[in-house]
């Protein structure tokens, strides 16, 4: 090569050494320990940042100012401990969209000489799920009132707290209220999303203006709905303030991953829940409903919301308000909890 050509790269190496290009050489694995690790050519230590979705078990992470130095293929890593690899290339950052194994935990940080970043990957680790019972309404909020003035705040708490009993100790529960207190809506997914929950179910009744309605259905969050739906989630949302959401790029690529896995598996516990309700408590089955509703679309995992029934309706009400069938509802609700992560 011409000294002039010597020279030109020079100066394309020091640009971009000096603009800050990462350069990711290549992806490897190492076996014991178990490391996904990235070597890297830059002029400082490399930053980068990461965010995990404990739900999907994707672990993101992102190298601002990278840039690929090598063709990717997640093939070699697919194994014991990762199950896919996407990546992808914004032009002025890289993200790698791990997808790691069941009960796998990891450790992320980066190395000099040469630069590093590396993912510890360790298997076993147990984990004890984390489930948020939502009781809809509570203090000044009633919810909806129905025959004989029966509230639907008073009976989605006390088959809220029973559902808890039932989940006992093997799992985490986190209930948004325990008493008839006021929590406003996004407060509920925040608590959910604080304790990155596995899971959202929100507990409540229907009411409708016609008292011959009847029946059980559960929802799970869409941003479409059918009309029908839109209606109740309408109605519903209408007890919280509306909260707008702020997104980056990189959030929504994320974020938009993330809603289509989590309807997947929302639906996964809406099916089986309304379908067993409506067995054992001899009502109607309204099926399944993708809604606009604000609590499930503030929290980061799965989540769904049932309706237990009308309660304006007096033989929905009468089931509804016995303590022996609110312990079976409880108890069904529990089994498609347990069944819907084992
Ligand atoms: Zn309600």
């Amino acid at each position: 090569m011409k000294w002039i050509g010597r020279v030109f790269i020079f100066l394309l190496v020091s640009i971009n050494l000096f603009c800050g290009t990462i350069k990711i050489n290549k992806v490897r694995m190492n076996n014991t320990p178990a490391q996904l690790v990235f070597d890297i050519s830059a002029s400082s230590t490399p930053k980068y940042n990461t965010s995990y979705d404990e739900y999907n078990r994707l672990l993101f992470l992102e190298i601002p100012k990278g840039k690929m130095n090598t063709k990717f293929s997640d093939r070699p890593f697919v194994g014991k401990y990762i199950e896919k690899i996407d990546m992808i290339d914004y032009g002025n950052a890289v993200g790698f969209f791990i997808t790691l194994k069941k009960n796998v935990g990891y450790k992320v940080y980066s190395l000099k000489s040469p630069y590093r970043i590396v993912i510890d990957l360790k298997s076993n680790v147990k984990k004890q799920f984390t489930v948020v019972i939502d009781p809809g309404h509570g203090g000044k909020d009633p919810g909806s009132i129905g025959f004989r003035k029966y509230r639907e705040k008073d009976i989605v708490l006390s088959v809220g707290r029973l559902v808890r009993e039932e989940l006992g100790s093997e799992f985490n529960v986190i209930m948004t209220r325990s008493t008839d207190v006021f929590i406003p809506l996004a407060e509920r997914s925040r608590i959910g999303n604080r304790a990155k929950a596995d899971l959202f179910v929100s507990i409540h009744i229907n009411s409708s203006t016609n008292s011959s309605s009847t029946g059980v259905e559960t929802f799970y969050f869409s941003k479409k709905s059918s009309p029908y739906a839109e209606k109740i989630a309408a109605y519903e949302n209408s007890f919280g303030e509306k909260y707008g959401e702020k997104t980056t790029s990189i959030a929504q690529i994320m974020g938009e991953l993330a809603y289509n896995k989590n309807q997947e598996k929302s639906i996964g516990l809406a099916r089986p829940v309304v379908n067993r309700l409506s067995q054992v408590n001899q009502m109607r089955n309204r099926g399944i409903h993708g809604a606009n509703f604000a609590v499930l679309r503030g929290f980061n995992g799965p989540g769904i919301l049932i309706e237990l029934g009308f309660i304006n309706n007096k033989k929905d009400v009468g089931k509804l308000l016995s303590k022996s069938r609110q312990r079976v509802m409880a108890k069904e609700i529990a089994k498609k909890i347990r069944e819907y992560f084992y």
